[in-house]
């Protein structure tokens, strides 16, 4: 079982409330498990100050004061519980709050056996403050990055999609390049089976022409020929008419 912290006992408590007033008392994790186990929500007893987590106040007082008393009296934070016995970081060392009402009261050398459960439960609010912050500025620092990033990325993500958008219309433009040199192809091809169908009939044309030639000397040819074998004809008739009035 844990040893109790011992505390300061304050004789007026039953009359005085003044530390509840416009209080700024400190509250460890600790405390701030203890009360919420309590029922209460942290937003309705807490409130942060440079990191540190205070008592909040409701009408100047804190809000847990019910008519004059402590409703949480048994659960109080431990600050609470060493009041008016606090420590001066600026002189570093053990005082007597003087916001106390009867401050004067006091003996500080009584309350000495306190002092080490004081340094302690002050410099684990001090660790408890530094780790809260280190989050929070882990958590800026995320964010901030998070928004960085995104600073970053989002040029990015727009100069990709300009690029994917160009890509899409450089891809439809060359597909009709594509179609169109197809088509150029086709109208060349078309061309190509042109002259090669002009040439032939050219040729067709040469060889229709020299055949035509051929035939006109075969004519010619046999005309001749026909006009020596009809000249011969008429040599061979002469001779035979010779011939036969030689012999009559
Ligand atoms: S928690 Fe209780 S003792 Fe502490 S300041 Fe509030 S009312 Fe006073
Ligand atoms: S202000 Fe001082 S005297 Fe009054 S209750 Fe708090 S500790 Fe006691």
């Amino acid at each position: 079982m844990k040893k109790p912290i011992p505390e300061f006992y304050c004789p007026y408590s039953d009359k005085c409330y003044q530390c509840c007033l416009d209080t700024e008392m400190t509250l460890s994790e600790e405390d701030i498990t203890r009360i919420e186990k309590l029922g209460y929500e942290i937003y309705e007893f807490l409130e942060e100050k440079d990191g540190f987590m205070t008592l909040r106040n409701i009408d100047n007082h804190c809000i847990f004061l019910k008519n004059t008393r402590c409703s949480i009296y048994e659960n109080r934070p431990q600050g609470c519980r060493f009041y008016p016995l606090i420590y001066d970081f600026e002189i570093e060392d053990f005082v007597l709050d003087n916001l106390c009402d009867h401050q004067e009261d006091f003996d500080l050398e009584i309350y000495r056996p306190l002092f080490d459960s004081v340094q302690v439960f002050v410099y684990n609010l001090v660790s408890e403050r530094d780790i809260r912050m280190r989050k929070t500025m882990e958590e800026d620092i995320k964010v901030e990055s998070k928004e960085s990033k995104e600073e970053i990325e989002d040029p990015v993500k727009k100069e990709i999609n300009k690029i994917e958008s160009d890509k899409e219309k450089i891809e439809s433009l060359m597909a009709q390049v594509i179609d169109d040199v197809k088509d150029e192809n086709v109208e060349n091809l078309e061309e190509a089976l042109k002259s090669e169908m002009r040439e032939i009939e050219e040729e067709i044309e040469e060889l229709e022409k020299g055949i035509q030639a051929d035939i006109v000397s075969a004519e010619e040819y046999i005309k001749i020929t026909e006009k020596s074998i009809k000249s011969e004809i008429d040599d061979l008739e002469k001779r035979r008419k010779n011939s036969e009035e030689d012999n009559n």
